[in-house]
């Protein structure tokens, strides 16, 4: 039995807020019924997004719906707030934060008072101060970005196929993606083996007159499938007609064109930014301490450091990697870590509710699977490793059995079967971006003007 009421505030609903807090209402699940544990999840999304699923999401394998998971359902004996929290003063135990009424109210933020933190806010794209990233640029860590990317690149190929402009048709059918690590490269992968199956449909765009380009500013991709199978890769991306380009960095993309450090100049339409990530901003409004790097500093219990009462984990959190030879190395931000994390978290916060002695967080990365588009995949885990379609089939199988609940795996599975059997879905549908605009337009109005998809836009 726990000594006191305890109010657990869950900062984030992805892989370690959603997996945290689904520990916390099964092992405290007596506590919660009598009222002397209350867990709030605070998160700006009513989903968390398995985000591994994001470059088949993009490739049309899976339905956007079907790569999140609504926590108010798998979260019942908890309290969802959709919102954002935009600062902690965990000396008083107060987070504030902001819903989507809150501006409507007029009110400002919200304050939350609480008696254990879990932050897990996990990470942000970073990027740098490169010309025309910001205004051009796109990332790939959300759903909404995913399919975002799917709708436009089908819509190059839309105007790529009705231009009688050269330039307009060489810009659109260029596709440049920044970052060799597992979400630029199954993203691009992906999305490249779409479109090259779309590309029978038209009758002027063939896979040849397409330009895919990944730029890597290392000397190696998909380092998390170790240095092998990222040759591997870089050969079979190559064999793809992609031009893959190590040792080079994205220098400018304003006017549309993408410039190079090789000297290579890319007009295009579609840059897209996976250079790696950075803890999410917000734990720099708190009173906790960071790493150099900007990460929440943890012990090997998931505490933060010299905070009692205060726990994190996943990519926002700087633990240390107690399997490692060198004294120092923190987990990597990922998945596989996140995941065992949370529960590692769950059970100490119950632990030190009880008064019981705490867990240490100890896993050894057992390598990676990565998916190369349909029937095409990369693996080494455990020390195997795996090409083509062996790879491909083992990162199905591996992914189906973590994809939160039976409900979605069944879902998925089903999808995966069917497309088996039918032909592969080629639409764009990124008119869903603007559901006014057509009635804005037969109300009278002026239709929206989709900088993206103007050709006068482009260079
Ligand atoms: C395309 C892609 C593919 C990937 N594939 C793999 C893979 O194959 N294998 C692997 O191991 N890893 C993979 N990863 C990495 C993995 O998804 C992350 O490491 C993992 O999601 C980290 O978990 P997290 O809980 O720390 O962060 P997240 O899962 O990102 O969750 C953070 C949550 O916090 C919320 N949040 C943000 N700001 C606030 C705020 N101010 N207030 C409240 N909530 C907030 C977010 O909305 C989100 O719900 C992939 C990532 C991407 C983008």
């Amino acid at each position: 039995m726990v000594k006191e009421r305890a109010r657990i505030l869950v900062v984030g609903g992805g892989y370690v807020g959603m997996y945290t807090a689904l520990r916390l209402q099964k092992k405290l699940k007596p506590e919660i019924k009598q009222g002397k544990v209350e867990v709030t999840v605070v998160t700006p999304d009513s989903y968390m997004t398995y985000q591994p699923f994001l470059p088949e999401a993009a490739a049309g394998s899976i339905s956007p719906r079907h790569v999140v998971v609504p926590l108010r359902r798998v979260l019942d004996g908890c309290r969802v707030v959709v919102g954002e929290v935009r600062s902690i003063d965990h000396a008083k135990r107060t987070a504030t934060f902001t819903t989507l009424a809150t501006e409507d109210e007029g009110a400002g933020r919200q304050q939350l008072a609480y008696d254990e933190l879990v932050l897990a806010p996990g990470s942000v794209s970073r990027t740098l101060p490169i010309p025309g990233l910001a205004e051009h640029a796109i990332g790939f860590k959300t759903v909404e970005e995913a399919i975002g990317l799917r709708n436009h690149v089908i819509e190059q190929m839309d105007i790529a196929s009705s231009t009688r402009d050269p330039a307009v048709r060489d810009a659109a059918l260029t596709f440049v993606f920044v970052g060799g690590g597992y979400a630029g490269v199954e993203a691009l992968a992906e999305l490249e083996d779409m479109a090259r199956y779309a590309s029978r449909y038209y009758h002027n765009v063939r896979p040849e007159d397409m330009k895919w380009i990944l730029v890597e500013a290392s000397d190696r991709i998909l380092p998390e499938v170790g240095e092998e199978m990222g040759r591997y890769t870089v050969s079979q991306l190559r064999r793809r007609n992609i031009d893959v380009r190590l040792h080079t960095r994205l220098e400018s993309c304003a006017d549309r064109t993408a410039v190079l450090s090789d000297g290579a100049r890319f007009p295009t339409r579609t840059v897209v930014w996976t250079a790696g990530v950075k803890p999410n901003p917000v734990v720099a409004a708190t009173d906790l301490p960071l790493t150099e790097r900007g990460r929440l500093k943890c012990t090997a219990e998931l505490q933060i450091e010299g905070t009692p009462h205060a726990w994190a984990a996943g990519d926002a959190a700087a633990v240390p990697d107690v399997t490692a030879d060198t004294p120092g190395t923190e987990t990597a931000p990922n998945a596989q870590h996140a995941l065992r994390q949370a529960k590692v978290l769950a059970e100490n916060i119950a632990r030190s509710l009880h008064g019981e002695p705490l867990q240490t967080y100890s896993h050894k990365y057992v390598g990676s699977v990565a998916s190369l588009g349909l029937h095409k995949g990369v693996a080494h885990v455990y020390g195997r490793r795996l090409k083509g379609y062996p790879a491909w089939f083992m990162h199905r199988v591996y992914h189906l059995s973590r994809v939160p609940t039976f409900n979605r795996k069944a879902r998925v599975l089903a999808e995966w079967t069917l497309s088996g059997l039918f032909k592969r879905e080629i639409v764009s549908l990124g008119s869903l971006e603007h559901p006014r605009a057509e009635f804005e337009l037969a109300a009278g109005g002026k239709p929206p003007v989709d900088s993206d998809n103007d050709p006068k836009g482009s260079s």
